[in-house]
């Protein structure tokens, strides 16, 4: 990890990991794993898994390398426009981090400028710069709020998530509609109920469950 507390930028910095991910000690370990579950390392279909399951971490992590500076240059505006700005149902695929099994679902998120605005598409960039990464729920909600408000310093930032965990529905308590709903909520849409329920009632309308 870079470590520059002199670094204005230090918040994205300490995001950001300079270094490739060593996918050699990653496919040597899955090895090991599958040696220590007592399979055949050798048979067929398990020849390319360690290399799979290598190439699979990068994607499904690649949060860590995903440089932050980059993800916003050029595309915050300066526009007279204070209006809230919802995009919802953003999908993100992100991993726990105590079981290293998926979470997945939606992310709706909410700004009301006050002279910034970012570009639509960066949104799900920023989602997937905190998913992809290990994480709790809790922690990437209050993460992609944050950085918005580092980035805008908007009027207020909102964002709800809900995930279906992978830990909880395959393991120990079987609950197969384990949806977790968490939500941080910034500056007006703290302070002020009708702004917050504008909100809550714009991503609650047409809302469909998640079906998997
Ligand atoms: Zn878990």
């Amino acid at each position: 990890m870079v470590d520059d507390c002199n670094d204005p930028m230090a918040l994205e910095a300490d995001l950001f990991c300079d270094q490739e991910m060593d996918l050699d000690t990653i496919e040597h370990s899955v090895k090991d794993i599958l040696e220590a579950i007592g399979e055949d390392v050798d048979r067929e279909g398990l020849l390319k898994t360690p290399h799979r399951v290598a190439k699979s971490y990068a994607e499904l992590l690649g949060g860590y390398r995903m440089d932050p500076r980059e993800l916003v240059n050029g595309a915050v505006f300066d526009v007279g426009y204070d209006e809230m700005v919802i995009v919802r149902d953003i999908e993100f695929y992100s991993m726990c981090e105590h079981h290293m099994l998926p979470f997945i679902g939606r992310i709706h998120v909410a700004y009301i400028p006050s002279d910034k605005v970012i570009g639509l598409s960066k949104i799900p960039r920023i989602v997937d710069l905190f998913a992809k990464r290990l994480q709790v729920q809790e922690r990437m909600t209050r993460q992609i709020a944050e950085y918005i408000d580092y980035v805008l310093k908007p009027q207020g930032v909102a964002v709800v998530a809900e995930g279906l965990h992978m830990c909880m529905m395959l393991r120990g308590v079987k609950k197969h509609d384990a949806r977790m709903t968490t939500s941080t909520m910034l500056g007006a849409f703290r302070k002020d109920m009708s702004t917050r329920m504008e909100f809550l009632d714009n991503i609650s309308r047409g809302a469909e469950r998640l079906h998997f």
